[in-house]
């Protein structure tokens, strides 16, 4: 792969900070959510629900942050694009659909099969 890396870095930080923002606005709803007084039965269930929702969303973020703070790592150490399973170079079309893909689509499937 002869594409310069520097533009995907950009991509990646962008991605990042978007992300940091919508935990940390997350956090904020939830916060809101909490200090709510006492609502009655009905407004409680919605609250609740809210709050696992967004609980599970800020989850998915952070899993994505890492995902993404791993393929930085991985830019700056120059494994970057580079199946962690067989050692062969992902497809660029992957890396561009999924900019931090850890394993090329053969291993990805594998590991799925093999349940992991
Ligand atoms: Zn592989």
């Amino acid at each position: 792969m002869t594409k310069d890396f520097a533009e995907v870095k950009k991509q990646l930080l962008d991605e990042r900070q978007a992300l940091f923002k919508e935990v940390q606005a997350s956090y904020e709803t939830c916060r809101e959510l909490g200090q709510d007084g006492v609502p009655d039965i009905g407004d409680m269930s919605s609250v609740t629900y809210s709050r696992d929702v967004l609980f599970n969303l800020s989850a998915t973020q952070k899993q994505r942050i890492n995902d993404i703070d791993a393929a930085l790592e991985r830019i700056d150490k120059g494994e970057y694009g580079v199946c962690l399973e067989c050692e062969e170079k992902i497809s660029p079309r992957r890396m561009e659909v999924r900019p931090f893909s850890r394993y090329c689509i053969d291993c990805k499937t594998d590991i799925e099969k093999s349940g992991q």
